[in-house]
Protein backbone atom coordinates (compact mmCIF):
# COMPACT_ATOMS: atom_id res chain seq x y z
CA UNK A 1 0.00 0.00 0.00
CA UNK A 2 0.99 3.83 -0.37
CA UNK A 3 1.97 5.99 2.08
CA UNK A 4 2.69 9.63 1.97
CA UNK A 5 3.43 12.27 4.46
CA UNK A 6 0.45 14.04 3.20
CA UNK A 7 -2.17 13.48 0.73
CA UNK A 8 -3.70 16.71 -1.15
CA UNK A 9 -6.86 16.18 -2.47
CA UNK A 10 -7.68 18.57 -5.05
CA UNK A 11 -5.86 20.52 -7.82
CA UNK A 12 -6.81 23.72 -8.27
CA UNK A 13 -4.67 26.74 -7.03
CA UNK A 14 -5.28 26.24 -3.24
CA UNK A 15 -4.11 22.28 -4.29
CA UNK A 16 -0.70 23.02 -6.04
CA UNK A 17 0.28 25.68 -3.64
CA UNK A 18 -0.08 23.20 -0.82
CA UNK A 19 2.08 20.94 -2.64
CA UNK A 20 4.32 23.20 -3.74
CA UNK A 21 5.26 24.06 -0.18
CA UNK A 22 5.24 20.47 1.59
CA UNK A 23 7.52 19.22 -1.07
CA UNK A 24 10.23 22.17 -0.75
CA UNK A 25 9.88 21.53 3.02
CA UNK A 26 11.08 17.72 2.03
CA UNK A 27 7.52 15.99 2.75
CA UNK A 28 6.12 13.52 0.64
CA UNK A 29 2.96 14.76 -1.35
CA UNK A 30 0.48 12.81 -3.16
CA UNK A 31 -1.77 15.53 -5.21
CA UNK A 32 -5.36 13.60 -6.25
CA UNK A 33 -6.28 15.63 -8.78
CA UNK A 34 -9.93 14.56 -9.28
CA UNK A 35 -11.72 14.68 -11.96
CA UNK A 36 -11.06 18.65 -13.13
CA UNK A 37 -7.35 18.91 -13.41
CA UNK A 38 -6.17 22.03 -12.90
CA UNK A 39 -9.47 22.93 -11.17
CA UNK A 40 -12.37 26.21 -12.18
CA UNK A 41 -9.26 27.82 -13.83
CA UNK A 42 -9.18 25.16 -16.91
CA UNK A 43 -12.75 25.90 -17.56
CA UNK A 44 -11.42 29.84 -18.12
CA UNK A 45 -9.51 31.77 -21.25
CA UNK A 46 -6.88 34.50 -20.29
CA UNK A 47 -5.92 35.28 -16.66
CA UNK A 48 -5.06 38.60 -16.12
CA UNK A 49 -4.89 38.89 -12.15
CA UNK A 50 -2.86 35.95 -10.95
CA UNK A 51 -0.03 38.49 -10.28
CA UNK A 52 3.00 37.73 -11.27
CA UNK A 53 2.39 37.53 -14.99
CA UNK A 54 2.19 41.09 -16.39
CA UNK A 55 0.61 40.04 -19.83
CA UNK A 56 -1.95 37.71 -18.03
CA UNK A 57 -1.66 34.14 -19.02
CA UNK A 58 -4.44 31.48 -20.31
CA UNK A 59 -6.05 29.65 -17.29
CA UNK A 60 -5.37 26.45 -18.73
CA UNK A 61 -1.45 27.31 -19.21
CA UNK A 62 -1.34 28.60 -15.46
CA UNK A 63 -2.12 25.50 -14.08
CA UNK A 64 -0.18 23.64 -16.08
CA UNK A 65 2.88 25.94 -14.28
CA UNK A 66 1.52 25.56 -11.01
CA UNK A 67 1.38 21.37 -11.66
CA UNK A 68 5.17 22.03 -12.74
CA UNK A 69 6.45 23.71 -10.20
CA UNK A 70 4.95 21.15 -7.75
CA UNK A 71 6.17 18.31 -9.47
CA UNK A 72 9.71 19.99 -9.66
CA UNK A 73 10.24 19.48 -5.95
CA UNK A 74 8.60 16.03 -6.05
CA UNK A 75 5.24 16.41 -5.41
CA UNK A 76 3.16 13.72 -7.28
CA UNK A 77 -0.18 13.56 -8.88
CA UNK A 78 -1.87 10.81 -9.33
CA UNK A 79 -5.16 11.28 -11.55
CA UNK A 80 -7.65 9.87 -9.41
CA UNK A 81 -10.90 10.35 -7.61
CA UNK A 82 -10.66 10.00 -3.48
CA UNK A 83 -14.05 8.50 -3.01
CA UNK A 84 -13.86 7.80 0.71
CA UNK A 85 -11.31 8.76 3.76
CA UNK A 86 -10.84 6.94 7.10
CA UNK A 87 -10.55 9.35 9.17
CA UNK A 88 -10.68 6.93 12.46
CA UNK A 89 -7.54 5.38 12.04
CA UNK A 90 -4.16 6.89 12.10
CA UNK A 91 -2.79 7.48 9.07
CA UNK A 92 -5.40 8.22 7.51
CA UNK A 93 -6.86 5.88 4.79
CA UNK A 94 -7.72 7.02 1.58
CA UNK A 95 -9.61 5.17 -0.88
CA UNK A 96 -9.47 6.02 -4.49
CA UNK A 97 -12.20 5.40 -7.16
CA UNK A 98 -10.15 2.01 -8.19
CA UNK A 99 -10.70 0.98 -4.80
CA UNK A 100 -7.05 0.94 -4.10
CA UNK A 101 -5.80 2.64 -0.51
CA UNK A 102 -3.50 5.31 -0.07
CA UNK A 103 -2.65 5.86 3.34
CA UNK A 104 -1.25 9.64 4.47
CA UNK A 105 0.18 10.78 7.92
CA UNK A 106 -2.13 14.41 6.78
CA UNK A 107 -4.60 15.19 4.75
CA UNK A 108 -4.83 18.90 2.41
CA UNK A 109 -8.77 19.18 1.63
CA UNK A 110 -8.53 21.29 -1.39
CA UNK A 111 -11.12 20.39 -3.26
CA UNK A 112 -12.99 23.67 -4.44
CA UNK A 113 -16.46 25.06 -5.10
CA UNK A 114 -18.05 24.87 -8.38
CA UNK A 115 -19.79 27.64 -9.90
CA UNK A 116 -23.68 25.99 -10.70
CA UNK A 117 -24.64 26.40 -13.92
CA UNK A 118 -28.32 26.41 -15.92
CA UNK A 119 -27.41 23.46 -17.92
CA UNK A 120 -28.78 25.62 -20.79
CA UNK A 121 -27.84 24.00 -24.52
CA UNK A 122 -24.79 26.82 -25.64
CA UNK A 123 -23.34 27.53 -21.74
CA UNK A 124 -20.73 24.42 -22.15
CA UNK A 125 -19.96 25.61 -25.72
CA UNK A 126 -19.43 29.45 -25.00
CA UNK A 127 -17.74 28.89 -21.43
CA UNK A 128 -14.99 31.49 -22.27
CA UNK A 129 -16.32 32.81 -25.41
CA UNK A 130 -18.58 35.07 -23.84
CA UNK A 131 -20.36 33.08 -20.96
CA UNK A 132 -18.82 32.86 -17.29
CA UNK A 133 -19.36 32.40 -14.20
CA UNK A 134 -17.43 34.75 -12.61
CA UNK A 135 -17.19 39.06 -13.20
CA UNK A 136 -14.15 39.38 -11.33
CA UNK A 137 -12.26 37.14 -13.59
CA UNK A 138 -13.65 38.08 -16.75
CA UNK A 139 -15.47 41.46 -16.38
CA UNK A 140 -12.56 43.69 -17.64
CA UNK A 141 -12.83 41.70 -20.89
CA UNK A 142 -16.39 43.11 -21.98
CA UNK A 143 -15.43 47.45 -21.99
CA UNK A 144 -17.99 48.80 -23.67
CA UNK A 145 -20.13 45.56 -24.27
CA UNK A 146 -23.32 44.68 -23.81
CA UNK A 147 -23.99 41.86 -21.09
CA UNK A 148 -26.53 39.94 -19.21
CA UNK A 149 -26.32 38.59 -15.33
CA UNK A 150 -28.28 35.37 -14.72
CA UNK A 151 -29.62 35.15 -10.69
CA UNK A 152 -31.06 37.14 -8.39
CA UNK A 153 -29.30 36.33 -5.10
CA UNK A 154 -26.33 38.83 -3.72
CA UNK A 155 -23.85 37.58 -6.13
CA UNK A 156 -26.02 38.59 -9.09
CA UNK A 157 -26.87 42.05 -8.09
CA UNK A 158 -22.58 42.34 -6.73
CA UNK A 159 -21.63 40.92 -9.91
CA UNK A 160 -23.81 43.39 -12.44
CA UNK A 161 -22.65 46.34 -10.73
CA UNK A 162 -19.21 45.40 -11.24
CA UNK A 163 -19.82 44.64 -14.32
CA UNK A 164 -21.03 48.29 -14.71
CA UNK A 165 -17.82 49.28 -14.53
CA UNK A 166 -16.73 48.12 -17.65
CA UNK A 167 -19.50 47.42 -19.87
CA UNK A 168 -22.16 49.52 -21.64
CA UNK A 169 -25.28 47.81 -20.35
CA UNK A 170 -25.86 45.02 -17.78
CA UNK A 171 -29.06 43.36 -18.06
CA UNK A 172 -30.39 40.72 -15.00
CA UNK A 173 -32.16 38.02 -15.76
CA UNK A 174 -33.81 36.54 -13.23
CA UNK A 175 -36.51 34.10 -13.01
CA UNK A 176 -38.91 35.24 -10.64
CA UNK A 177 -40.39 39.18 -9.40
CA UNK A 178 -38.87 38.72 -5.87
CA UNK A 179 -35.61 38.62 -5.45
CA UNK A 180 -33.23 36.37 -2.28
CA UNK A 181 -30.85 39.34 -2.53
CA UNK A 182 -30.79 41.43 0.28
CA UNK A 183 -33.25 44.82 -0.24
CA UNK A 184 -29.85 47.37 0.05
CA UNK A 185 -28.50 45.24 -2.91
CA UNK A 186 -31.29 45.48 -5.18
CA UNK A 187 -31.82 49.05 -4.60
CA UNK A 188 -27.84 49.75 -5.08
CA UNK A 189 -28.54 47.83 -8.57
CA UNK A 190 -31.81 49.49 -9.38
CA UNK A 191 -30.61 53.00 -8.49
CA UNK A 192 -27.44 52.07 -11.08
CA UNK A 193 -28.37 53.58 -14.82
CA UNK A 194 -26.57 50.88 -16.23
CA UNK A 195 -28.64 47.94 -15.23
CA UNK A 196 -31.31 46.72 -16.45
CA UNK A 197 -33.93 43.91 -15.50
CA UNK A 198 -35.69 41.45 -17.05
CA UNK A 199 -37.69 40.01 -14.32
CA UNK A 200 -39.80 36.47 -14.66
CA UNK A 201 -37.49 35.03 -17.72
CA UNK A 202 -35.19 32.31 -18.18
CA UNK A 203 -32.58 31.06 -20.60
CA UNK A 204 -33.12 28.51 -22.63
CA UNK A 205 -30.15 29.08 -24.92
CA UNK A 206 -27.31 30.41 -25.25
CA UNK A 207 -26.66 31.24 -29.59
CA UNK A 208 -22.77 32.01 -30.81
CA UNK A 209 -21.05 31.57 -33.78
CA UNK A 210 -18.06 31.19 -34.67
CA UNK A 211 -15.24 34.26 -36.44
CA UNK A 212 -11.76 33.23 -37.88
CA UNK A 213 -12.17 30.15 -35.57
CA UNK A 214 -13.28 32.07 -32.41
CA UNK A 215 -16.30 30.73 -30.77
CA UNK A 216 -18.46 33.59 -29.95
CA UNK A 217 -21.60 34.36 -28.12
CA UNK A 218 -24.06 36.43 -29.81
CA UNK A 219 -27.75 35.72 -28.12
CA UNK A 220 -29.18 34.60 -25.42
CA UNK A 221 -32.36 33.09 -26.43
CA UNK A 222 -35.06 33.99 -23.00
CA UNK A 223 -38.24 33.05 -22.32
CA UNK A 224 -40.65 35.02 -20.36
CA UNK A 225 -42.51 32.73 -18.11
CA UNK A 226 -45.98 34.47 -17.83
CA UNK A 227 -46.42 34.15 -21.65
CA UNK A 228 -43.87 31.21 -22.36
CA UNK A 229 -43.11 33.56 -25.54
CA UNK A 230 -39.61 33.09 -26.49
CA UNK A 231 -37.12 36.15 -27.90
CA UNK A 232 -33.78 36.43 -28.67
CA UNK A 233 -31.19 39.27 -27.27
CA UNK A 234 -28.34 40.46 -28.72
CA UNK A 235 -25.09 39.04 -26.02
CA UNK A 236 -21.98 39.80 -26.10
CA UNK A 237 -21.43 38.49 -22.27
CA UNK A 238 -23.76 36.28 -20.20
CA UNK A 239 -22.81 35.76 -16.12
CA UNK A 240 -23.88 32.92 -14.39
CA UNK A 241 -24.56 33.72 -11.05
CA UNK A 242 -26.92 31.43 -9.55
CA UNK A 243 -24.12 30.09 -6.83
CA UNK A 244 -21.51 27.82 -6.12
CA UNK A 245 -21.68 24.14 -4.93
CA UNK A 246 -18.07 23.55 -2.50
CA UNK A 247 -17.09 20.27 -3.23
CA UNK A 248 -17.54 19.09 0.12
CA UNK A 249 -19.61 15.88 0.18
CA UNK A 250 -17.24 13.60 0.55
CA UNK A 251 -16.53 15.19 3.64
CA UNK A 252 -20.19 15.34 5.48
CA UNK A 253 -20.14 13.99 9.00
CA UNK A 254 -16.39 13.67 8.94
CA UNK A 255 -15.44 17.55 9.20
CA UNK A 256 -17.34 20.27 10.61
CA UNK A 257 -19.13 21.75 7.62
CA UNK A 258 -21.91 25.35 7.41
CA UNK A 259 -25.10 25.14 5.99
CA UNK A 260 -24.15 25.65 2.25
CA UNK A 261 -21.57 23.15 2.44
CA UNK A 262 -18.09 25.56 3.12
CA UNK A 263 -15.76 23.51 5.56
CA UNK A 264 -15.81 25.29 8.86
CA UNK A 265 -11.87 26.26 9.21
CA UNK A 266 -10.61 27.59 12.87
CA UNK A 267 -9.61 31.34 13.22
CA UNK A 268 -7.05 32.42 11.01
CA UNK A 269 -6.21 29.02 10.09
CA UNK A 270 -6.88 26.07 7.40
CA UNK A 271 -7.51 23.66 10.68
CA UNK A 272 -10.40 21.90 10.51
CA UNK A 273 -12.17 19.83 13.33
CA UNK A 274 -10.29 16.86 13.03
CA UNK A 275 -6.76 16.73 14.07
CA UNK A 276 -4.37 16.34 11.01
CA UNK A 277 -7.04 17.73 8.12
CA UNK A 278 -6.37 20.74 6.47
CA UNK A 279 -8.86 22.70 4.84
CA UNK A 280 -7.83 25.63 2.21
CA UNK A 281 -9.31 27.21 -1.13
CA UNK A 282 -12.71 27.68 -2.43
CA UNK A 283 -14.22 24.24 -0.43
CA UNK A 284 -13.51 26.74 2.67
CA UNK A 285 -13.80 29.78 1.25
CA UNK A 286 -17.71 31.63 0.44
CA UNK A 287 -16.56 34.99 0.63
CA UNK A 288 -13.40 35.67 -1.70
CA UNK A 289 -12.83 32.83 -3.98
CA UNK A 290 -9.84 34.30 -5.82
CA UNK A 291 -7.40 32.21 -7.70
CA UNK A 292 -4.62 34.03 -5.74
CA UNK A 293 -6.64 34.01 -2.04
CA UNK A 294 -6.86 29.64 -2.93
CA UNK A 295 -3.13 29.63 -3.50
CA UNK A 296 -2.60 31.91 -0.27
CA UNK A 297 -4.81 29.31 2.34
CA UNK A 298 -2.72 26.63 0.27
CA UNK A 299 0.10 28.02 1.46
CA UNK A 300 -1.27 28.42 5.26
CA UNK A 301 -2.31 24.42 4.72
CA UNK A 302 0.87 23.28 3.80
CA UNK A 303 2.96 25.14 6.62
CA UNK A 304 -0.20 24.27 9.54
CA UNK A 305 -0.22 20.46 8.05
CA UNK A 306 3.76 20.54 8.50
CA UNK A 307 3.94 22.15 11.79
CA UNK A 308 1.20 19.86 12.44
CA UNK A 309 3.33 16.65 11.79
CA UNK A 310 6.73 18.14 13.47
CA UNK A 311 4.24 18.05 16.74
CA UNK A 312 2.69 15.06 16.65
CA UNK A 313 6.13 13.16 15.46
CA UNK A 314 7.63 14.47 18.15
CA UNK A 315 5.06 14.13 20.82
P1 LIG B 1 -28.08 32.45 -3.76
O1 LIG B 1 -28.35 31.00 -3.56
O2 LIG B 1 -28.34 33.39 -2.65
O3 LIG B 1 -28.93 32.97 -5.01
C1 LIG B 1 -28.96 32.25 -6.19
C2 LIG B 1 -29.88 32.96 -7.16
O4 LIG B 1 -29.85 32.25 -8.39
C3 LIG B 1 -31.35 32.99 -6.69
O5 LIG B 1 -31.93 34.20 -7.04
C4 LIG B 1 -31.97 31.85 -7.48
O6 LIG B 1 -33.30 32.07 -7.83
C5 LIG B 1 -31.16 31.85 -8.74
N1 LIG B 1 -31.10 30.51 -9.32
C6 LIG B 1 -30.69 29.36 -8.71
N2 LIG B 1 -30.75 28.34 -9.56
C7 LIG B 1 -31.23 28.85 -10.73
C8 LIG B 1 -31.54 28.29 -11.98
N3 LIG B 1 -31.34 26.99 -12.24
N4 LIG B 1 -32.03 29.09 -12.95
C9 LIG B 1 -32.22 30.42 -12.72
N5 LIG B 1 -31.94 31.01 -11.55
C10 LIG B 1 -31.46 30.23 -10.56
O7 LIG B 1 -26.53 32.50 -4.26
P2 LIG B 1 -25.53 33.73 -4.28
O8 LIG B 1 -24.30 33.22 -4.94
O9 LIG B 1 -26.17 34.93 -4.84
O10 LIG B 1 -25.19 34.01 -2.75
C11 LIG B 1 -24.63 32.97 -1.94
C12 LIG B 1 -24.40 33.51 -0.52
O11 LIG B 1 -23.34 34.47 -0.53
C13 LIG B 1 -25.64 34.22 0.03
O12 LIG B 1 -25.74 33.96 1.38
C14 LIG B 1 -25.34 35.68 -0.20
O13 LIG B 1 -26.00 36.54 0.70
C15 LIG B 1 -23.81 35.71 -0.01
N6 LIG B 1 -23.23 36.84 -0.74
C16 LIG B 1 -23.11 38.05 -0.11
C17 LIG B 1 -22.59 39.13 -0.77
C18 LIG B 1 -22.47 40.41 -0.03
O14 LIG B 1 -23.04 40.56 1.01
N7 LIG B 1 -21.74 41.36 -0.56
C19 LIG B 1 -22.12 39.06 -2.15
C20 LIG B 1 -22.33 37.76 -2.75
C21 LIG B 1 -22.86 36.70 -2.05
P3 LIG B 1 -34.49 31.94 -6.73
O15 LIG B 1 -34.35 33.13 -5.86
O16 LIG B 1 -35.71 31.95 -7.58
O17 LIG B 1 -34.26 30.65 -6.04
Amino acid sequence: MTHTDIAIIGSGPAGFTAALYASRANLGVIIFEGTQPGGQLTITTDVENYPGFEHGIMGPELMEVFRKQAHRFGAISRYELITNIDASTRPFVLTNDKAETITADAVIVATGATAKLLGAPGEQEYMGFGVSACATCDGFFFRGLNVFVIGGGDTAMEEANYLTRFAETVTIVHRRDDFRASKIMVERAKSNPRIKFMLNAVVDEYVGTTINGMKKLTHLRIRDVQSNTVSDYAADGAFVAIGHQPNTSLFSGMLDIDDVGYIITQGKSSYTNVPGIFACGDAQDSVYRQAITAAGSGCMAAIDAERWLEETRHA
